[in-house]
C-alpha cells in the first residue's frame, strides 16, 4: 500500500499508537517533566515547555497538510507570530506587511517596531505594482502576506510576492488562517513559513486558543522551536489535544463551510437590500481569477454591504437567531460581525473608509448548520432591512 495522503494522516494522527493499554485515541501527556533514561542520557522529551508528545502529534499532522518539514505549535496565533518576528528580524531590518493585516498582527508589528526591534513598512500587497515597488525600495528581510484579507477578502499573489521577496533575500511568511491548508498551500506557491491561528478553522470548535508555524526546512523547524521554547510561547498539552481533535474533521467541515457559503453568496447577490457582496468565488471580485488559481477553496467567510448604512446593519443583525453576534471565525457555529463597531472599532472613521470598511458592512463566518436554516435566518434579516425604507 502506498503512503496515506496528508488528510488520512491528519485523521489518523496518533491513532492506535498506545503501547501500554491499546487506547485507540492517543492519551494527553500532562507531565511537565520526563525521567532521564540513564545518567547523562535524556529522552526525546525532557521538559514540557520544550517538547510534548501530544503537541508533536498536532504539529506533525498540520505540517503534513501544509507540505512542510515540520511545525512549531504555540499558545496562540499571536504566539506563532511573536516567534517568527523574534527568530527572523534584527534592529534595522525591514518587515514589509499588508496595510490591512489582522489587527492583532498590526498591533504587535507596530509595538515592536516602536521599540526598535525592526523597521515596519506597510503597503497594499494586493496591488502588484505597489508590492514590487515596496520590495525593491525597502529590501525587506521579511515579507508578510495575509490572503484573503479581513474583512474584504482581498487577494494577494503569493507566488509573485515570494519570487520578488526571494530576489532581495527576504523570508516570505504567509498567514494561512482564513484558507487552511485545504484551501491554499503557501509553501507550494513559494512561501518559506506559514503561520496559523489554529484557534479558527483548524481547531474549528471555538473552544481553544492555539497557533502554529509550519516551516519548509528542518533547519527552520529547529530554529523556530528554539525560539518558541526560549520565549515560553509553546502550546499546552490539552490545547494541542483539542486542536488535533479538530484537525481530524477539517476536510469534512471545510466542505460544508464552502457549500453553505456558496449558497449564502447566491442569496445575498440576488437581494435588493444588499449593495455589494465580497467573496473571491464571485466573477465580480477584482481578483477572482487569481483566487481560482492559487486557492483550492474560496472559503467560508462572506462579507457584504447593506443599503442604508449603520441602521441597516443594526436592523439586520438584531434578531438573527442562528448567527451569533461575535468576533472570531472558523467554528462549526455561524457568527456575524459588524467590522465598523467590532473588529475594526479602534480605527478612526476616515481610516476605516480608506480601508474600505463601511458602516453598512457585515461579515459572516458561515458555520456548518443545515444551510436551509441559515438561509431562512439571513432572509428574515434582509426583510427587516427592506422594511426600514
Ligand atoms: C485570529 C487571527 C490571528 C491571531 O490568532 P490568535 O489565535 O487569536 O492569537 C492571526 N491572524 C489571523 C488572520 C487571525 O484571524
Amino acid at each position: 500500500m502506498s503512503e496515506p495522503s496528508p488528510i488520512t494522516r491528519a485523521v489518523r494522527a496518533g491513532i492506535d499508537t498506545d503501547l501500554s493499554h491499546g487506547a485507540v485515541v492517543p492519551p494527553v501527556y500532562l507531565s511537565t517533566t520526563y525521567t532521564f533514561e540513564e545518567f547523562g542520557v535524556s529522552r526525546p522529551y525532557d521538559y514540557a515547555r520544550r517538547g510534548n508528545p501530544t503537541r508533536s502529534i498536532f504539529a506533525d499532522a498540520l505540517a503534513g497538510l501544509e507540505g512542510g518539514a515540520g511545525a512549531v505549535v504555540t499558545a496562540s496565533g499571536m504566539g506563532a507570530i511573536t516567534t517568527v518576528l523574534h527568530a527572523l528580524l534584527r534592529p534595522g531590518q525591514v518587515l514589509l506587511a499588508p496595510h490591512d493585516c489582522y489587527g492583532g498582527s498590526w498591533r504587535l508589528f507596530d509595538a515592536l517596531a516602536g521599540r526598535g526591534h525592526f523597521e515596519l513598512v506597510l503597503a497594499d500587497l494586493t496591488d502588484a505594482a505597489v508590492a514590487e515597488q515596496a520590495i525593491r525600495a525597502h529590501r525587506p528581510s521579511v515579507v508578510w502576506v495575509e490572503t484573503p484579507s479581513n474583512p474584504l477578502l482581498r487577494i494577494s499573489d503569493l507566488g509573485a510576492l515570494a519570487s520578488l521577496g526571494h530576489e532581495v533575500g527576504a523570508t516570505v511568511v504567509a498567514d494561512n488562517t482564513f484558507c487552511t491548508p485545504l484551501g491554499q498551500r503557501p509553501l507550494q506557491l513559494g512561501a518559506d513559513l506559514v503561520v496559523h491561528s489554529a484557534t479558527k478553522y483548524l481547531a474549528g470548535h471555538s473552544d481553544v486558543v492555539i497557533g502554529a508555524v509550519v516551516c519548509r526546512t528542518p533547519e527552520e523547524v529547529e530554529d523556530l522551536a528554539w525560539w518558541a521554547n526560549c520565549l515560553g510561547v509553546t502550546g499546552g498539552a490539552f490545547d494541542s489535544y483539542l486542536a488535533q481533535r479538530g484537525l481530524r474533521t477539517l476536510h469534512a467541515r471545510m466542505a460544508i463551510h464552502e457549500a453553505n457559503a456558496a449558497a449564502i453568496v447566491a442569496l445575498l447577490g440576488a437581494h435588493a437590500a444588499v449593495s455589494a457582496v465580497h467573496h473571491p468565488s464571485l466573477p465580480s471580485h477584482p481578483a477572482h481569477a487569481l483566487a481560482a488559481r492559487q486557492q483550492q477553496l474560496f472559503g467560508g467567510i462572506v462579507t457584504f454591504e447593506l443599503h442604508g448604512g449603520l441602521a441597516a446593519a443594526r436592523a439586520f443583525m438584531e434578531g438573527l437567531r442562528l448567527f451569533c453576534p461575535a468576533e472570531s471565525l472558523g467554528g462549526t457555529e455561524s457568527l456575524v460581525s459588524h467590522p465598523a463597531t467590532m473588529t475594526h472599532a479602534s480605527m478612526p472613521a476616515q481610516v476605516q473608509a480608506a480601508a474600505g470598511i463601511t458602516p453598512g458592512m457585515v461579515r459572516l463566518s458561515v458555520g456548518i448548520e443545515d444551510v436551509a436554516d441559515l438561509i431562512g435566518d439571513l432572509t428574515a434579516g434582509l426583510e427587516r432591512v427592506a422594511s426600514l425604507s
